[in-house]
């Protein structure tokens, strides 16, 4: 397991943040170690020649892949009650702070979310997001899975997704069997005594290294399209991308595939939040040329566009495509056709009738009924735009 490791992978990562970065031509893609060191470049997240190449190998390397596809999604957030205490989260247990406000969808209120996203919006791709509530566990999540199908079955298909806390093998296996395509979690920070402060009690997520084997599981149990990921902001950000690839690096070769959607989250904090400020902060140019230089490092692993950004920043996230892309987002369980209130954290909602026109005057195109096959097409990397042969 990647946890029996996590000790001498952070040795890893101390001796590459020290190692002199190669040149771009020479980087392998899924080779870890000869990525990460760019992440400590001088130059790097500077605006300057070396950011400018990264971002527009990347943006030519997913347009070669992905013809400018950006593939759309809609989260549908089935709960606001946790049992969890992330200090980051307006969600945490307990707080009765700004923009809280506590519910659980039924069943039904499911559907009519769903059929109003289907049928005013034109979504077709369906994440389910839940927080740690007690009352919605995996048969609640099989459930759900199960009545959005025959939602979208009846509206002509479609695909359904998950976000939600660590599980079991056996519960991944019963999600695929319900038909989710995807399923993602974030690691939120790779540094263990940083992830203890902010995750106080004894919950299930204060288990560290029970998440640390999630991705493990969820590819056990057959789980097609798996999404990694940290919360960029928690700890220090070079640190967090550079375990982060080599445990991409870890799945592929122990798994023969690894992720396919990569999360990118960025802290934002919410309103109602202990933990407001934080010392390792990325800048806009920085958090740009990580998620580019993670696009060369694994070209066919789809960074979700996360409305957490501002709009320019999502375009420029998802540029070449090849990427999911939230338009119409409420963190609020029946935040939309029901118009309930409150947020988990604060977030843009690109309207998707509006927003599609704005992705095509950009040079994207926005794709509402796509396959999971899409997210991973052919990849040769001694024919692409930075080359150089795949690990043996
Ligand atoms: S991040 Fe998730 S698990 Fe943590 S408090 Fe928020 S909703 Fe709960």
């Amino acid at each position: 397991m990647f946890s029996d490791r996590y000790k001498l992978i952070c040795d890893e990562v101390t001796e590459l943040s020290h190692t002199p970065a190669g040149d771009l031509d020479s980087l392998r893609p899924m080779v870890a170690s000869e990525y990460a060191p760019l992440l400590w470049s001088e130059a790097f997240g500077q605006g300057g020649e070396l950011d400018q190449a990264i971002l527009a190998r990347s943006a030519a390397l997913k347009a070669s892949l992905y013809a400018e596809r950006a593939f759309v999604i809609v989260p549908i957030y089935m709960t606001s009650i946790c049992e969890e205490q992330c200090l980051y989260c307006n969600f945490r247990g307990g707080n009765k702070g700004t923009g809280v406000e506590r519910r659980r969808l039924t069943d039904d209120e499911l559907e009519q979310e769903a059929v109003y996203l289907i049928e005013e919006k034109g979504h077709k791709v369906l994440e389910l997001v839940y927080a740690s509530d007690p009352r919605m566990r995996v048969d609640a999540m099989c459930r759900h899975v199960e009545r959005l199908r025959r939602v979208l079955e009846r509206h002509g298909g479609g695909l359904v997704g998950l976000s939600a806390e660590s599980l079991e093998e056996s519960d991944y296996r019963r999600l695929v069997d319900a038909g989710l395509c995807w399923s993602v979690l974030w690691q939120e920070t790779y540094d263990k005594t940083r992830y203890a402060v902010l995750h106080p009690g004894r919950t299930k997520k204060t288990n560290f290294e029970y998440r640390l084997e999630t991705y493990e599981r969820m590819l056990a149990a057959g789980m097609e399209q798996v999404g990694v990921g940290v919360l960029s902001g928690l700890a220090d950000w070079r640190r967090d991308w550079a375990m982060l690839m080599l445990h991409e690096e870890y799945l592929k070769q122990h798994y023969g595939r690894g992720a396919t959607i990569l999360g990118t989250p960025r802290l934002n904090p919410a309103p109602g939040a202990i933990f407001q400020e934080s010392p390792y902060t990325l800048t806009r140019q920085e958090f740009l040329a990580t998620v580019a230089l993670h696009n060369l490092f694994s070209p066919t692993t789809a960074p979700f566009v996360s409305t957490r950004e501002n709009w320019d920043v999502c375009v420029e996230l998802a540029r070449g495509g090849g990427c999911l892309f939230t338009l119409n987002c409420s963190t609020a369980p029946g935040g939309y056709s029901l118009q309930r209130g409150g947020c988990q954290f604060t977030s843009g909602s690109y309207d998707a009738p509006i927003y599609s026109s704005r992705l095509k005057s950009e040079g994207l195109e926005p794709v509402f009924s796509w396959k999971a096959e899409d997210l991973s097409p052919d990849y040769r990397p001694d024919a692409a735009v930075c080359g150089g042969a795949e690990k043996r």
